[in-house]
């Protein structure tokens, strides 16, 4: 179905927080009404009052409210949208619901569910890559179906070995294992725990690689055949495989490897017949060396370092595509202009071992001033319900190099007053003033031994 974006009036955002109110940002601009859907939790919150039309879709837990197809399809109903937006999380790599929203003759902001299933599991996206001659990480070909089999493809490619969930997300779902002994006590347990977590027992074997940076590859797709790429962001600040800083460019990024890594992200795009935007995740070793892990098929929390740094609104072309319009950016090299970081400030007490700190916003007092965005739901008086992820803000600041961006983000994050609630400002402020941090000699180990010398505050 191809209309045209001017033609189109009114779109659902089937998400919450910063991220449904950066999609009625995106729509505002392009003169587009929208449709925010809310839990009773969310009652009170911006993107409920921000947004032309809302609609109370159900109580407090996700599965009643953001995760049920059958109640944000009546909404759409009932509001005569004629399009939804997933966000990220809930609904937005669900190719059930993308299928049923084709079917339904909404449409899905995001790729088709072919395009979601070839990526959604994530042991045959690694079959698919390898078959299109994307680099992976050494590992076992396709799922492990049972203890005999992970020892002998363990044995095989040498420990330390990963076992992962095929249908894992979000950092969750994955197990290191040393040797023999605890892959023999783990591999039961990590099968049975991505059941009960995902629904789903697959899992699948990896090399574990240590001292590595996760890279990732922004790609743009239009129903014209055209693939894109809009350059990387360095991801490998990460406390238990979550990520809490990104970047753009990549620390150590040459404008050779952007080139083969964007290459090689748009070939696996191209395999797929890709449509929308999506990540292509890499893990990149000291020698420069990069694997596949895995390929997002949505918006990702970290979108706004592109947008920063390539001057381009990610969102406003995601819409645009969906609605059949060719991609607005020139094929080639992307532009790349200065330095972006990404501090993900979540609800969460650093000093108490990350634990969820829920509860009421008294103070909020943002930063300002030149090449800082802040993308957030917060304000003063705001309720942090304990139901859904604890993402706050997003405080992105952006500087002429990364020197100058590291700077602003530790003033920005210093005059930052979140009252109330912990967050993980004070944590982030510190990691901005650690010499390994500063030189860009950041990989995903990063954090753990952070934390052995970091004075608690
Ligand atoms: P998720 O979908 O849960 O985000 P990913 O497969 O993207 O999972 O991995 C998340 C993080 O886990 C990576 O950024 C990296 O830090 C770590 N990781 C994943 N696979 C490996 C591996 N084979 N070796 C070392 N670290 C890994």
């Amino acid at each position: 179905m191809i209309w045209g974006v001017l033609l189109f009036k009114k779109l659902l955002i089937a998400n919450r927080g910063e991220i449904a109110l950066r999609i009625i940002r995106a729509c505002k601009e392009l003169g587009i009404k929208t449709v925010a859907v809310y839990s009773e939790a969310d009652k009170d919150s911006l993107h409920a009052r921000f947004a032309d039309e809302s609609i109370c879709i159900g109580p407090n837990s996700p599965s009643e409210s953001y995760l049920d197809v059958a109640r944000i399809i009546a909404a759409v109903e009932i509001t005569g949208a004629e399009a939804i937006h997933p966000g990220y999380g809930f609904l937005a790599e669900n190719a059930d619901f993308s299928e049923i929203c084709e079917r339904s003759k909404i449409v899905f902001i995001g790729p088709n569910a072919d395009q979601i299933e070839a990526m959604g599991d994530k042991a045959t996206a690694r079959e698919t890559m390898q078959q299109i001659g994307v680099p992976t990480v050494p590992g076992s070909d396709g799922l492990v179906a049972d203890l005999k089999d992970a020892k002998s493809i363990a044995s095989e490619i040498g420990y330390p070995v990963m076992i992962k969930a095929s249908a894992g997300g979000g950092g969750k779902g994955m197990r290191v294992v040393q040797n023999e002994e605890e892959l023999s006590k783990s591999f039961d347990t990590t099968q049975a725990e991505a059941k009960s977590t995902f629904g789903n027992s697959d899992v699948y074997i990896e090399k574990y690689i240590s001292e590595i940076r996760h890279v990732e590859i922004q790609i743009f797709g239009d129903s014209h055949g055209k693939v894109l790429h809009l350059g990387e962001r360095d991801c490998s600040t990460q406390r238990r495989h979550q990520k809490l800083i990104e970047e753009s460019p990549a620390p150590g990024m040459t404008s050779e490897m952007r080139r083969q890594m964007g290459e090689t992200a748009i070939m696996a795009g191209q395999g797929i017949d890709y449509v929308g935007a999506g990540t292509v995740e890499f893990l990149v070793d000291p020698e420069g060396n990069y694997y596949f892990i895995e390929m997002n098929t949505r918006i990702q929390v970290e979108h706004p370092v592109t947008e920063v740094v390539t001057g381009l609104d990610l969102v406003k072309e995601q819409i645009r595509v969906a609605f059949g319009e060719a991609l607005s950016f020139p094929s080639g090299e992307p532009s790349i202009q200065g330095h972006a970081i990404e501090f993900r400030i979540n609800a969460e007490d650093p000093a108490q071992n990350f634990m969820p700190s829920p509860g009421c916003v008294e103070t909020f007092q943002p930063p300002g001033g030149p090449g800082i965005r802040l993308d957030t739901h917060l304000y003063t008086g705001y309720q942090v319900p304990p139901y859904y992820d604890s993402l706050l803000a997003k405080l992105i600041v952006s500087g002429s190099n990364r020197e100058e961006a590291i700077v602003r983000g530790r003033h920005a994050l210093d005059s930052f007053v979140i009252e109330g609630v912990k967050t993980s400002i004070p944590f982030l402020s510190d990691i901005t003033r650690d010499d390994d941090f500063m030189t860009g000699g950041v990989d995903t180990g990063f954090v753990e031994k952070f934390m052995q010398r970091w004075v608690k505050r």
